[in-house]
C-alpha cells in the first residue's frame, strides 16, 4: 500500500509529529498494531461522508478507511555524501510514494536547533539540496549507460537520454523534477528513474501553539506557505507537541479543547487528508450491510480493479457495479429516492470510480 514518509532536519518535531500519528492510530480499535513495523504509523481517515451514510442506510457500524505514514530520521548537511545516516536515510526516503516535510516554525529556546537559529527557508533548502544532489548522482550514473546504448539507435534509450538531458541542469542548480512538464511517455521514464525530486510533496510548518488560531500571523509559517507556494505545494500549519496531547483525549474531550484553542478541526486530521490527496488517494463507500464502510482506491482506477479493493473474488467474477454518487444520496436522502431520479447508476467495467461513489458490486462466484 501507498505510504507518505516523515522528512526533515533533526529536532524539527517530526517523532513528535509521528508520536501524535501513532496515538491516534492506537484509538483504533479494528487493527493489528502488533505486527506493524515501528516506523509505520497507520491512521484512519476522517471523512464526515461516513456519518451522513449511516443517517440515510443505517447499519450496526461505521469504518473508517486507513493509511500509512513512515517516519524516516533526521536529514542533515551532507546527507547525499554519506553524512550522518544519510544513505539510509534517502534509501528509506525513496521506499515511500510521497514526502512530508516538516519545518520548524516555532521558537523555543528549550529546543535546541541543528544550525543554530530558526531559518524555516534555509531548513527546507538545506534539505531539498540534499536530495538535488542525491538525484543527480543517480541521473549522472545513469546517464553514462544509456548514453552508449543510445549511439546504437535504441529507440527506448533515445528517448530516456532526452528525459536525462532535460532532468540533469536543473538538479545542477538544486532544482526539484517533479516543477517540470512532462508529456505521458516522459513521465513513464521518469517513473522509472526512482528519483526522490519527484516525488509529491506537502510542507507541514511546526508552528507554536500560540498560533494555531491564525498560522498566517506568523512569519516562519508566511516562510514556509511561500516556498510550497512556488513549487505549488500545499502548506499546512500544526503544532506537534499540541497534536500530540490532544491525540489520546477521546473524541469529545478534543473537540472542547480545539474549541478553547479557536480551531475546528485538528491539525492532525487535516494533515491526513492533505496526504491522503497527495498520495494520489480517494475514497469509496459501501453500505446497507452490517456496516457503513470507506475504502481506499487509487483515482483513475476501474470499477473490477476497485471491487478487487474488497476482495480478489470480487475483481475475478465482476460482472456490474451498482453506484450513486455521496452528493446524489445527500440530496434526495435515501436509496428509494435516488432510484426514483434515476441516480442510481449502472456501471460496467471500463467505468472509472469517482471519490465519494457508494457501490454495490454484483459479481459471479
Ligand atoms: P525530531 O528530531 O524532528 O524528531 O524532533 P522531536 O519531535 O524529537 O522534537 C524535538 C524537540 O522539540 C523536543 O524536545 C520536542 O518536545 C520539541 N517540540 C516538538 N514540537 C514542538 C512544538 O510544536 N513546540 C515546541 N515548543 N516544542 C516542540
Amino acid at each position: 500500500s501507498l505510504t507518505a514518509g516523515i522528512v526533515g532536519l533533526p529536532n524539527v518535531g517530526k517523532s513528535t509529529l509521528f508520536n501524535a500519528i501513532t496515538k491516534a492510530g492506537a484509538e483504533m480499535a479494528n487493527y493489528p498494531f502488533a505486527t506493524i513495523d515501528p516506523n509505520v504509523g497507520m491512521v484512519e481517515v476522517p471523512d464526515a461522508r461516513l456519518q451522513r451514510i449511516d443517517e440515510l442506510i443505517p447499519a450496526k457500524k461505521i469504518v473508517h478507511t486507513t493509511f500509512e505514514f513512515t517516519d524516516i530520521a533526521g536529514i542533515v548537511k551532507g546527507a547525499s555524501k554519506g553524512e550522518g545516516l544519510g544513505n539510509k536515510f534517502l534509501e528509506n526516503i525513496r521506499q515511500v510514494d510521497a514526502i512530508v516535510h516538516v519545518v520548524r516554525a516555532f521558537a523555543d529556546d528549550n529546543v535546541t536547533h541543528v544550525s543554530g537559529k530558526i531559518d524555516p527557508l534555509d531548513d527546507i533548502e538545506t534539505i531539498n539540496l540534499e536530495l538535488s544532489i542525491a538525484d543527480l548522482d543517480s541521473v549522472n550514473k545513469r546517464f553514462a549507460k544509456v548514453e552508449k546504448v543510445a549511439r546504437t539507435k535504441d529507440k527506448e534509450a533515445i528517448a530516456e537520454l532526452a528525459v536525462l538531458q532535460k532532468i540533469k541542469p536543473l538538479l545542477e542548480q538544486g532544482g526539484a523534477v517533479r516543477s517540470l512538464d512532462f508529456t505521458k511517455e516522459e513521465q513513464q521514464i521518469v517513473k522509472g528513474l526512482f528519483l526522490l525530486t519527484s516525488k509529491p510533496v506537502l510542507y507541514v510548518a511546526n508552528i507554536a501553539e500560540d498560533d494555531m488560531a491564525d498560522p498566517e500571523q506568523s512569519p516562519y509559517y508566511q516562510v514556509v506557505k511561500d516556498y510550497a507556494a512556488k513549487e505549488n505545494a500545499e502548506v499546512i500549519g500544526i503544532s506537534a507537541k499540541t497534536e500530540e496531547e490532544i491525540a489520546e483525549l477521546g473524541d469529545d474531550e478534543r473537540q472542547v479543547f480545539l474549541e478553547a484553542e479557536g480551531v475546528s478541526e485538528s491539525g492532525l486530521d487535516r494533515l491526513i487528508q492533505a496526504s491522503y490527496h497527495l498520495l494520489g488517494l480517494a475514497t469509496f463507500f459501501t453500505a446497507g450491510g452490517v456496516e457503513t464502510r470507506a475504502w481506499t482506491f487509487k483515482q483513475g482506477m476501474k470499477a473490477p480493479q476497485v471491487a478487487g479493493v474488497i476482495h480478489s473474488d470480487f475483481e475475478r467474477g465482476f460482472i456490474k457495479a451498482e453506484a450513486v454518487s455521496f452528493a446524489d444520496l445527500d440530496e434526495h436522502g435515501s436509496m428509494q429516492a435516488v432510484k426514483e431520479a434515476g441516480k442510481l447508476r449502472l456501471e460496467g467495467k471500463d467505468y472509472v470510480v469517482q471519490d465519494g461513489d457508494i457501490i454495490e458490486f454484483r459479481f459471479n462466484v
